[in-house]
């Protein structure tokens, strides 16, 4: 609820040099003025805004009485010139745990209510401070794992993606503007665009949304990750293939067959494409229950693969067993590399895998050799080479993505409508979709759900 003062801890949970404590709302000044006493002559209430004032941490001893707990440094920001758009106050304390607990409890004592998760960003995004997709860039920037989703989240957060949807919004608006006038006064000849005219800015906007859309295959490989599976016989060189792409021993690897029984996932770059990874027993027979259990494990991870490195031991032809599984891999709808391992030994019998796999790279997992190859290939499986997640409009999740492909059926019907010489208003219903579904992108007409499940994402305190 907006309206009451809320207040948090913003660092994490844990013992370290200084923590930050925030408290936003109209309360927020007269709240802080009890927990907070400058050192200097000015009250905290007449402190300027964005500079940091010393002073004493005062919170209740039990028997009513306020005293001194620690020192530290406040910083005002007077509403709207803050993240939340309402007066906020940040207080830093030295990092002890139980302090930190004791700021927030003062806090609350003076007037405050604990923040929800993501409490203070949702603020943000209702007073207008910043659009839905720069939120969940936000979001993206604090669960970042590699460098690129870093940047590409960075860039979101700049209001790249809120800025092109703002644009072909405005354009949606013109067309629809024009369309309006044209039903009204038809037999006047007051709108800005003409019939055909009204086609052409709706073509260009067709183009845009296409664009848009298109960028959801780079930002789900970066943002999103493609969820991999590495398969094959045991003693290919799975685990080490793993270990080379996560960059340390996170697998056991050891020269002794079916030693992978469990199926470990992590997070990794391999190149700019986020991999997360499901390290498996392989998919080969075996009696041993255990084993078992971890290649029907390996199977269902398969059925989520977007991504199939499939290990061969690339210095002997495949055998049987591996061209069965070839044939499986077929079925399994998932991107399939074949990776023929240890290029070290000296010989690659590279043929007999072309034919068999439409993607082959020759690697060796003990000296890094072609992992540069594997992740260029992968990159140009997954990613449009011609994006910069530095500078472009890029979309990051399934929910702006699902908006910005309605908008795009939306606009494609009402150009067809206007191509197959309907009147002009048999397009209005479309373009106000097309339009409505562009403004959910960066939330400026979303449902309050939405809004909700976006948020509970977020930890307490941001
Ligand atoms: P997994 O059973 O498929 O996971 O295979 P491992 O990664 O455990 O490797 C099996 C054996 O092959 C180990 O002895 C590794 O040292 C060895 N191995 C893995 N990759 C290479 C490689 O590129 N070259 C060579 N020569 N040996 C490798």
């Amino acid at each position: 609820m907006l309206g009451d003062t809320i207040a948090a801890v913003s660092t994490p949970r844990g013992k370290g040099g200084v923590a930050l404590l925030r408290v936003s709302g109209e309360g927020a000044l007269a709240i802080c003025a009890r927990v907070f006493r400058p050192k200097g002559s000015k009250a905290l209430a007449d402190a300027p805004s964005r500079h940091a004032v010393y002073g004493e941490i005062l919170a209740p001893n039990g028997e009513g009485e306020w005293v001194s707990v620690d020192d530290g440094i406040a910083t005002v920001f007077r509403a709207p010139a803050s993240f939340t758009g309402e007066d906020t106050v940040e207080i830093c304390c030295h990092g002890g745990m139980l302090l930190t607990e004791t700021v927030l409890t003062a806090l609350l004592a003076a007037g405050a209510r604990p923040a929800e998760a993501g409490e203070f960003t949702r603020r943000a995004f209702l007073n207008g401070k910043m659009g839905l997709s720069s939120a969940e860039a936000l979001g993206n920037i604090l669960e970042a794992q590699t460098r690129e989703q870093l940047t590409l989240a960075h860039t979101g957060m700049q209001g790249r993606l809120e800025a092109r949807c703002a644009e072909i919004y405005e354009s949606l608006r013109k067309i629809l503007a024009s369309i309006y006038v044209k039903i009204d006064y038809p037999d006047e000849d007051l709108a800005d665009l003409s019939r055909e005219e009204i086609v052409s800015a709706l073509k260009i906007c067709k183009e845009q949304i296409h664009a848009l859309v298109a960028t959801y295959r780079t930002g789900h490989a970066i943002a999103e990750g493609i969820p991999t599976v590495i398969c094959g016989r045991p003693n290919v060189g799975k685990s080490s293939l793993y270990n080379r792409i996560v960059g340390r021993e996170a697998a056991i690897v050891t020269s002794v067959e079916g030693t992978t029984r469990d199926v470990l996932t992590e997070t990794a770059a391999l190149g700019r494409v986020t991999l997360r990874l499901f390290d498996t027993a392989g998919l080969h027979e075996t009696e041993d229950p255990v084993e078992r259990i971890g290649i029907d494990r390996t199977k269902q991870a398969l059925a989520e693969a977007e991504l199939v490195l499939a290990v061969f031991d690339g210095s002997r032809a495949p055998t049987k067993e591996e061209l069965h599984l070839a044939e499986q891999l077929r079925e399994s709808g998932a991107v399939t590399v074949a990776v023929l391992n240890k290029t070290d030994l000296g010989k690659v019998c590279e043929e007999e895998y072309r034919t068999r796999f439409a993607h082959t790279v020759s690697i060796s997992a003990q000296n890094g050799e072609g992992m540069d190859a594997l992740a260029a290939l992968v990159e140009r499986l997954f990613t449009d080479g011609a994006l910069d997640s530095r500078r472009d409009a890029v979309l990051t999740n399934a929910r702006q993505h699902a908006s910005a492909y309605t908008a795009l059926e939306a606009v494609c019907r009402a150009l067809n409508a206007l191509e197959a010489g309907f009147p002009i208003d048999m397009c209005c219903t479309d373009a106000e979709a097309a339009m409505s579904s562009i403004a959910e992108v960066d939330g400026r007409a979303v449902s309050e759900d939405i809004v909700s499940e976006i948020f509970s994402h977020f930890c307490v305190g941001k």
